[in-house]
């Protein structure tokens, strides 16, 4: 990893780091930080000599050398003081980053969805949910339906609240980067596409989109869910949030084995925010409060919650799981009010 004493190498000056990678067969990739530019060194970069000339260039303030399987991800790489902003907010900075709404939008009931979106704002959530093509176990249940994004860009522009959709495949995420969705999720049973996972990043990498990486449910490992950001931070774009959402197999009685547990590890090895879904993670509305607290008791920098208007009349998952805008309120309160050292009470 390259970090340059100004903000970005000027054209000459990457021609010229260039020109040194190459001859040792490496490429340089140009990673755009929102507070500067790193530059990540690829290919078999085990050449002390290709190092120290590309650090001893006046330019370079310094060539790290990190040894780990996802070296951008790393705390220690050049990207540890990499923020992600959603608009003018620093996820988690001075309150837990709130992303809420429907686990799937209902194209035959757009006011059901509007609705939501406006309380939801009502009650201090900084992100709208809701699911457009939806990931479902059993191919006969709705699928999702383009209209849907119709009506989140709608609530988006009505609220000018961020919006949070989960693609699936290649042309999901072209229609969601032509819409300047501002949160690309990747579902659990995506999380270790790595096909899909480049293609996100490639194709977000010039964009303001982020990236909402949910872990693999058949229980990543801690470094397996790392190395799964890694692949689109490798590609070009370093806003991604790490969305620990319970993994297999469950605990009796809950939806899955609730894991907001991992969050200080996946801090203590990562500078991503870490951003828990405590909704599919318990299953149950009942059970969503106490995990809410419990992963920012463990240091959570924001939560993903599924929240409907009137739970009964959701599809997907929010009959089961969604909270109701109310219940959201309360939960934004007691989540700030249990860490008053951390938050402002407001
Ligand atoms: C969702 O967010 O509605 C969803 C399908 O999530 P997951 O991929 O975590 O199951
Ligand atoms: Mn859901």
């Amino acid at each position: 990893m390259i970090i340059p004493k100004a903000e970005k190498l000027q054209p000459a000056e990457l021609k010229e780091v260039e020109g040194i990678a190459q001859e040792f067969d490496c490429s340089i990739l140009e990673i755009d930080g929102r507070n500067r530019c790193v530059y990540a060194i690829l290919g078999n970069e085990n050449h002390a000599v290709m190092f120290k000339r590309i650090a001893g260039l006046p330019y370079i303030r310094k060539v790290d050398m990190i040894e780990s399987s996802y070296k951008l991800m790393d705390r220690r790489s050049g990207l540890s003081d990499h923020i992600v902003r959603m608009g003018e907010t620093e996820v988690g900075k001075d309150a837990p980053f709130i992303i809420g709404g429907p686990c799937t939008i209902d194209p035959a009931n757009p006011s059901l969805y509007l609705e939501t979106a406006h309380a939801l704002k009502e009650v201090g959530v900084d992100a709208l949910r809701g699911g457009v093509w939806k990931p479902r176990t059993n191919p006969y249940s709705y699928q999702g339906d383009n209209n849907a994004l119709d009506i989140i860009l709608q609530a988006r522009e009505e609220t000018g609240l961020p919006i949070d959709v989960e693609v699936m495949d290649a042309e999901q995420l072209q229609l969601a980067l032509e819409a300047k969705v501002d949160v690309l999720q990747v579902g659990t049973r995506n999380a270790l596409n790595y096909s899909l996972l480049k293609q996100i990043g490639r194709m977000s990498a010039e964009t303001n989109s982020a990236v909402l990486l949910k872990r693999g449910r058949h229980m990543a490992s801690p470094d397996e869910f790392i190395a799964a950001a890694e692949y689109i931070v490798a590609e070009g774009n370093p806003d991604v949030m790490l969305c620990p959402r319970g993994t297999t197999p469950a605990l009796d009685g809950y939806r899955n084995h609730p894991d907001e547990s991992v969050t200080p590890l996946l801090k203590n090895r990562t500078w991503a925010p870490v951003v828990v879904d405590p909704s599919h993670s318990v299953g149950h509305a009942d059970y969503v409060l106490a995990c809410s607290l419990a992963a920012i008791a463990y240091g959570a920098d924001g939560l993903c919650i599924e929240s409907h208007v009137d739970p009964q009349r959701g599809i997907g998952d929010d009959p089961k799981q969604a909270i109701t805008p109310q219940k959201m309120g309360e939960l934004i309160q007691a989540c700030r009010s249990a860490f008053p050292n951390r938050y402002k009470v407001g």
